[in-house]
């Protein structure tokens, strides 16, 4: 399947030649150098592969044969829910009337594309409980980014300036504590219980007049509902503090419960999770922020509102953190997400949760004969196992994932939460069918085996793929070793 010897675009390369033919210029050459201020023009040209349009197609479509993605093979990535991407989302965001408009046109002449974000704020402040939405954010990250900005502006509203610290559990998402230090707010770490839950014992000693937020995830990383969470919010919000719901994975909760109900004042969605956006590669995500009314002076601006008939951008919002991203945030996303919802309608996405939640429980229930299971109790749309039986016998988590590759599955997240030593994490989805659910599982049941009769095989895995173990570290530091300086 595989042609072994892919060679990189810049041996491809042939001096000269393009991919493009345009006409004879029929206007003056620009003068560049008097356009540009002087320090930024280049000195060199940039080493550019020079290659035909039919080389640049064959290369990409070479290595698109090589990657794995929702639409090639089951990606049970935990915590970053990699379900099928409905294709009716794409034929949507492809209409000339969506794709094709320019972000400053006037608001007169894009009124649809406001009514469908307007509509797209009504649904999601519908499922998640909240009084007020913005769509700016980019992203996970860049949403729980803005939700702390905000409930750092609201703290400084009321004077309030010795609220500088964010919980957030020892299990929780990277990104949270992140979030909080870009946000220029200091991590405080609550410990879990041996269930997996927030320690209320714990949270109650850390709390207090400097808190700022509590940040949770809610089924948290581990795939366990923190059943306490009313109280929890209750301890917070007694000290003074505000709780954010972390919901880039909202699988186990969409349509059944909504984090408003639970007590949380601000929740940012993954809509390139939950809400079926294709993602992985760094992008194009959306990290919409719901608030309630508290919080809303507070709201990145402009925020899109409707005055009688006609849809706005309402900039006269003087307590605003300001602008987080330019124009309307990472529309095309945001129309996939509106497709998404109202071709579920409600019971679709009750549907989804249920399947989700279904899913995992099965998988978890058949794996844990295998597998050791760290917190034996019902899961939510994830679960954990733990790789220290396998690793008695030598062989590590590491080397179980790069086994799957073998057999064409992406594997699931692993080492993370940092709690469960030798940590999968698995993610089924609602999308998948009971067939491919069942062939990974006997793969996972295959390789547990063989890890007790034959080590060697999973410890030198992958066999069957273009390239075997590679060097992660260098591979993320330097991404490119060779023709830097060809
Ligand atoms: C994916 C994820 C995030 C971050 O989202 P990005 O879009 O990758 O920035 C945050 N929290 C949890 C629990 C997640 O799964």
């Amino acid at each position: 399947m595989h042609n072994q010897d892919q060679k990189l675009i810049f041996e491809v390369s042939t001096p000269g030649r393009v991919g493009y033919s345009l006409p004879e210029m029929d206007v003056p050459e620009a003068d560049v150098a008097a356009l540009l201020p002087e320090g930024y023009l280049r000195e060199e040209e940039p080493l550019l592969p020079e290659v035909s349009e039919l080389d640049i197609m064959r290369h990409y479509t070479s290595l698109s044969r090589r990657n794995h993605g929702v639409d090639s093979g089951f990606y049970p990535l935990g915590s970053c829910t990699m379900k099928y991407n409905p294709k009716i989302n794409e034929n949507v965001a492809r209409y000339n009337g969506f794709a094709h408009i320019h972000p400053l046109q006037d608001e007169s002449s894009v009124q649809g594309a406001l009514e469908l974000l307007y509509d797209l704020q009504q649904h999601l402040k519908e499922i998640t409980g909240m009084d007020e939405v913005t769509l700016q954010p980019a992203a996970g990250a860049h949403g729980e980014w803005t939700g702390l900005m905000m409930i750092r502006a609201y703290h400084e509203a009321n004077g309030d300036l010795k609220r500088t610290k964010v919980i957030v559990p020892d299990s929780a998402h990277g990104t949270n504590p992140a979030s909080a230090t870009v946000a220029g707010l200091e991590t405080v770490t609550v410990k879990s219980n041996e269930d997996g839950l927030v320690d209320l014992e714990d949270l109650r000693r850390v709390v207090g007049e400097d808190t700022a937020a509590l940040m949770l995830t809610n089924p948290n990383t581990l795939g366990l509902f923190e059943e306490n969470i009313v109280e929890i919010a209750e301890i917070v919000h007694e000290a003074g503090g505000k709780v954010y719901y972390d919901g880039a994975n909202l699988n186990a909760v969409l349509s059944k419960a909504r984090p408003g109900d639970m007590g949380f004042d601000v929740v940012h969605l993954n809509l390139h999770k939950t809400f079926t956006g294709p993602h992985g590669g760094g992008g194009p995500g959306s990290g919409p922020v719901g608030v309630k009314a508290d919080l809303i002076p507070f709201l990145p601006r402009p925020v899109i509102a409707k005055r009688g008939d006609e849809y706005v951008l309402d900039y006269d919002r003087p307590q605003s953190i300001g602008r987080v991203k330019p124009y309307y945030g990472n529309f095309g996303i945001n129309v996939r997400a509106y497709t998404y919802i109202r071709s579920m309608g409600p019971d679709g996405l009750k549907a989804v949760t249920e399947y989700a939640v279904l899913n995992a429980n099965y998988m978890m229930r058949r794996l844990a004969e295998y597998y050791d299971l760290p917190f034996d109790r019902h899961c939510k749309h994830e679960f954990v196992l733990s790789g220290r039986r396998q690793k008695k016998l030598g062989v590590r988590t590491l080397d179980i994932a790069k086994r799957l590759l073998d057999f064409g599955f992406h594997p699931p997240t692993i080492y993370f939460p940092l709690n469960v030593e030798e940590c999968i994490m698995i993610e089924p989805t609602e999308t998948e069918s009971k067939e491919t659910l069942d062939s990974f599982i006997d793969i996972m049941i295959q390789i547990a085996k063989e890890a007790e009769e034959n080590p060697e095989i999973v410890q030198e895995a992958p066999h069957t793929t273009v390239v075997g173990r590679l060097d992660e570290t260098t591979a993320a530091r330097k991404p490119v070793l060779r023709y830097q300086n060809a």
